[in-house]
């Protein structure tokens, strides 16, 4: 039986910067990256999980614009985006790849509804606006907060994730597909208040998805691909140094520190230490464009166990 590899795929495997977006785009963004991912399913079963902060974030905002039609709530919006994201990756494998089965799994998580992400929004989406529009946007009831020289953005409670719903139809899947993509965006967020599962208004960190999934799958190997080589110390700063190996007590400790940022390297690096805890098993953080020199342990940042 093939090893099991988790990948989760940054904002940029889709949209780079300075792109707006459109479908050609990020099915090209995908083409880029996908012949190293599929030279993997040689030794592989892979499982891709992705973001959807820029795409979720423009639906929404659609479903405001189109008056005449119904708007759809939060949730709604990232079980699309789940959807129109994994056909854009099933796109880009057909176009480069053919013969890859691409299986997407539409997949909900559940979180805790007294989680309390709810009354703090976290989560940027959506596109970045000028601070001449902060005052009207703040009217319609949006929380809002300033990214380092890019502008402002809307943001979204993001609870934890707790499990995962369609957990036993990634399995089979895993079994039966060279490639599943499976909890989309952090997956589609519910909860249950002992009437079913109902979805909540509310965006899922996909990093912290992906590495719950990663450790109910048991996988072999977790790998977080970013726009960046690795985790860095002094990030931003001009002495900052690439961290090539991390263990999981001094990465903690940086954490509690508060050397990762909340909405970047933060989850990054808390996705992997839980999966290198949980399973004893390595998780590599590193760049999209060297996915195959990161599985090797020749670029990026390995997350693992401590052995003292
Ligand atoms: P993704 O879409 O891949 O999840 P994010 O923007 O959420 O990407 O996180 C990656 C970003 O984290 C990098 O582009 C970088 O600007 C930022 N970052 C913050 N702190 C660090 C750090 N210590 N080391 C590396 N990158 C960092
Ligand atoms: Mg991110």
């Amino acid at each position: 039986m093939k090893k099991i590899l988790v990948i989760a795929l940054g904002g940029n495997a889709l949209i780079r910067r300075g792109q707006t977006g459109t479908f050609e785009e990020q099915v090209e963004n995908v083409r880029h990256i996908a012949p190293s991912i599929a030279r993997l399913t040689s030794e592989y079963r892979i499982v891709l999980t992705h973001g959807n902060g820029p795409q979720v974030g423009n639906l929404y905002l659609q479903q405001e614009c189109a008056r005449e039609i119904p708007a759809m709530p939060l949730h709604a919006c990232v079980a699309m985006t789940q959807s129109l994201i994994g056909y854009m990756i099933q796109t880009a494998f057909s176009l480069c790849c053919p013969g890859i089965r691409v299986n997407v799994i539409p997949t909900r998580v559940l979180v805790d509804p007294d989680d309390p992400a709810f009354s703090n929004p976290s989560k940027p989406i959506g596109p970045y606006y000028p601070e001449s529009n902060v005052e009207n946007l703040a009217k319609k009831g949006w929380r809002l907060v300033y990214v380092q020289s890019r502008g402002w953005r809307r943001v979204v409670p993001s609870p934890k994730p707790r499990g995962i719903v369609e957990l036993e139809q990634i399995k089979a899947s895993v079994e039966n597909s060279e490639i599943t993509v499976a909890v989309g965006g952090g997956g589609i967020p519910v909860v249950d208040r002992g009437r079913g599962l109902e979805g909540v208004d509310a965006v899922v960190d996909k990093d912290l998805a992906s590495s719950l999934l990663a450790v109910l799958l048991d996988a072999d190997l977790f790998v977080i691909l970013t726009d960046v080589e690795g985790v860095y110390r002094e990030y931003g700063f001009p002495n900052q140094v690439l961290i090539r190996e991390l263990c999981c007590k001094e990465a903690k400790r940086l954490l509690e520190a508060g050397y990762f940022p909340q909405g970047s390297m933060g989850p990054k690096v808390e996705a992997a230490v839980f999966f290198a805890e949980k399973t004893g098993r390595r998780a590599l953080i590193g760049s999209l464009d060297r996915l195959e020199e990161v599985i090797k342990g020749e670029s990026g940042t390995v997350v693992r166990r401590c052995v003292y």
